[in-house]
Parts: C-alpha cells; sequence; structure tokens
C-alpha cells in the first residue's frame, strides 16, 4: 500500500519500520525532522508538510496527544485531502477529540479509523501490539493488512471510532489501578517485614499471572523506576483522558479520581519521566518509607 505516516516518536519510528519491513511504501513526516532520517536507509521517504503524508492509500498517526493532534490535524489539511483517503489515528486520545475527528472526516469526504494500541515500544518494534480498532467496517478491512504487520490481533470494537478510543482509555485505567494496588501492598507487606519478592512469587504464581503484575511488580519490588518505558507523565494523561469520558457520561470513577492524584502526587515530587511504576513509591512515601 502506498502509506503517508505522521509522528515518529518511540511508537511510530517502531511502526513505521515493521511497515517498510513488509514491503509498503512510506511518506514519514515529524515535527522534529531528524528523527525521520534513520528510517531514509530502510527506504523510508521523508516529506516536508503533513499535507504530502495526508495522500495515498491510508495515512496513519501516532503524535503524543489532543494538542499535537490539533495542530497537525487541522482544517485547511482536511480541506485539501483526497476523497476517500482513510485516516488512521493510532495515538491515545480525548473520547471527545475522536468524536469531532470523525465528524470532521465525514463531512469533507473521507474515512476516520480510530486504533489505539496497547503495549509498549518494545512490543511495537516486534509488531506484536494489540489493536482495538474502531469506525466504518469497510475502511478497517482496507487498511487491516498494514494493521496485521504492526499488531498481532486487532479487535474491532465498533462502527464509531471513539468506541475504540473508550476501550483504550478503561484498558489503561485498569492497568493504572493493577500498579496502585501492587504499591499499596508492596508497602503494607514490607512494614510487616515480609519481602516484596516473597509476595510477588505468590501472586503471581497463580492469582495474577501476566505480565502487569509480574512486570510492574519487580520495579516496585526493587523501588526501580528508571529507565521508564511507560512514563509516570503519560500515565496521567490517560487516566485524565478516562475521567474526562467518564464524567461525560455521568459515570464516577472513584478509583480513578485517586490514581489521578497520587500520579500527581508523583510529578509533585518530580517524578514524572520515571516509570509509572513509581506509583509504588508514592505509597512508601506515605507510610514514612
Ligand atoms: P513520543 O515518543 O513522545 O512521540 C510523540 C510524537 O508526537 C513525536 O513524533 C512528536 O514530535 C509528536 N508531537 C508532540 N507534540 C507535537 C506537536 N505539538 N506538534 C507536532 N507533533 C508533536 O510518544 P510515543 O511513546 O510514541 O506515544 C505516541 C502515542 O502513543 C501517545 O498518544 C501515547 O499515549 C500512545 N502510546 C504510547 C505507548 C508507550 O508505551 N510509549 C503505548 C501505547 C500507546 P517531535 O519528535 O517533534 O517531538
Amino acid at each position: 500500500m502506498d502509506i503517508g505516516f505522521i509522528g515518529l516518536g518511540e511508537m511510530g519510528v517502531a511502526m513505521v519500520r515493521n511497515m517498510l519491513k513488509a514491503g509498503h511504501t512510506v511518506r514519514v513526516w515529524n515535527r522534529s525532522p531528524e528523527r525521520a532520517q534513520p528510517l531514509v536507509a530502510e527506504g523510508a521517504a521523508v516529506v516536508g508538510s503533513p499535507a504530502e503524508a495526508f495522500t495515498g492509500d491510508a495515512v496513519f498517526s501516532m503524535l503524543a496527544d489532543d494538542t499535537a493532534l490539533r495542530e497537525v490535524i487541522d482544517a485547511t489539511l482536511l480541506e485539501h485531502a483526497p476523497r476517500g483517503l482513510i485516516h488512521v489515528n493510532m495515538a491515545t486520545i480525548s473520547v471527545a477529540l475522536a468524536e469531532e475527528l470523525a465528524h470532521a472526516h465525514a463531512t469533507r469526504g473521507l474515512h476516520y479509523v480510530a486504533a489505539p494500541v496497547l503495549g509498549r515500544p518494545d512490543v511495537a518494534a516486534a509488531g506484536k501490539l494489540t489493536i482495538v480498532a474502531g469506525g466504518p467496517a469497510e475502511a478497517i478491512e482496507r487498511v487491516q493488512p498494514v494493521l496485521d504487520v504492526i499488531g498481532q490481533k486487532t479487535w474491532r470494537i465498533g462502527s464509531q471510532p471513539q468506541q475504540a478510543n473508550v476501550m483504550k482509555l478503561a484498558a489503561n485505567f485498569t492497568l493504572a489501578s493493577a500498579v496502585e494496588t501492587l504499591g499499596e501492598a508492596a508497602s503494607l507487606v514490607t512494614a510487616h517485614g515480609v519481602a516484596m519478592q516473597d509476595f510477588l512469587d505468590v501472586i503471581t504464581a497463580g492469582l495474577f499471572t501476566g505480565p502487569v503484575y509480574q512486570g510492574y511488580g519487580k520495579l516496585i519490588a526493587e523501588r526501580r523506576y528508571e529507565p521508564a518505558l511507560f512514563k509516570a507523565r503519560l500515565g496521567l494523561k490517560d487516566v485524565r483522558l478516562a475521567l474526562a469520558a467518564a464524567d461525560a457520561v455521568s459515570t464516577p470513577m472513584p478509583v480513578g479520581s485517586l490514581v489521578r492524584d497520587n500520579l500527581i502526587d508523583a510529578i509533585a515530587h518530580g517524578d514524572g519521566e520515571k516509570d509509572f511504576a513509581v506509583l509504588g513509591e508514592v505509597s512508601a512515601r506515605r507510610a514514612g518509607r
């Protein structure tokens, strides 16, 4: 396929590499152009504006957040895009902006697919992301061969793009809650002289298997928060987005509010760039350790 790609951060670069490896033609654009250079040797064509990426069979975007999306995907860009183009937005953005983008694309004869992902940059590099896709079924079908090279599975969530964003935010909220409880449990057991690693060995042996409890539990047990694979600052962004989506439909999420405050606590203590597991440190600090 002839693909445009906008946003070459940690995730975007890994995705483009897999698209190129699979034989797709990829035109890339990034605000900081130097991030595109290493991809040239792998076959990417660097373009000078988002508009030049916004053409071909489909355009993918993987920008940081709502602000970045609003700055790059503006009305002029959509106005000049070829009718029928499919835009697949893989960033974690607000449900409200996803709704707005779906409408803005549809009124200009463009297709908008939300396809946020679960998995860190190393998972993206391995082409094993979990993708949750929302939008018109026919548009998703057309880009499925590309989704297949960046993800291990695409879950089709619904015909409205924002439904996929809700799914992604709910998933990250669940992750945040798990990390919060791991941190509190660590404070409890260590205060009673039980090693956190022993606690982890017991719970991950059957009750709570899987990468979240094992991975984040290990970081908390070792109080090791750098290098960050998923920064506390970005985790706070996602919890805030989940709370905003909940607010819009009058759905209380008291655990979400608590985790948001604890992440603000982490950031206030200078830990925003550290791994999300630093929630364990917030709990330890409160417990006097
Ligand atoms: P990142 O490494 O921080 O990259 C962010 C990208 O957005 C860069 O290309 C950056 O351009 C661009 N950008 C930021 N602000 C911009 C602006 N105002 N105008 C134009 N471009 C702007 O982030 P990432 O880790 O790749 O994450 C991208 C998205 O995936 C986020 O929504 C994140 O929540 C989501 N996500 C991340 C992970 C993860 O573990 N990292 C996992 C799942 C989902 P510059 O290079 O010029 O700064």
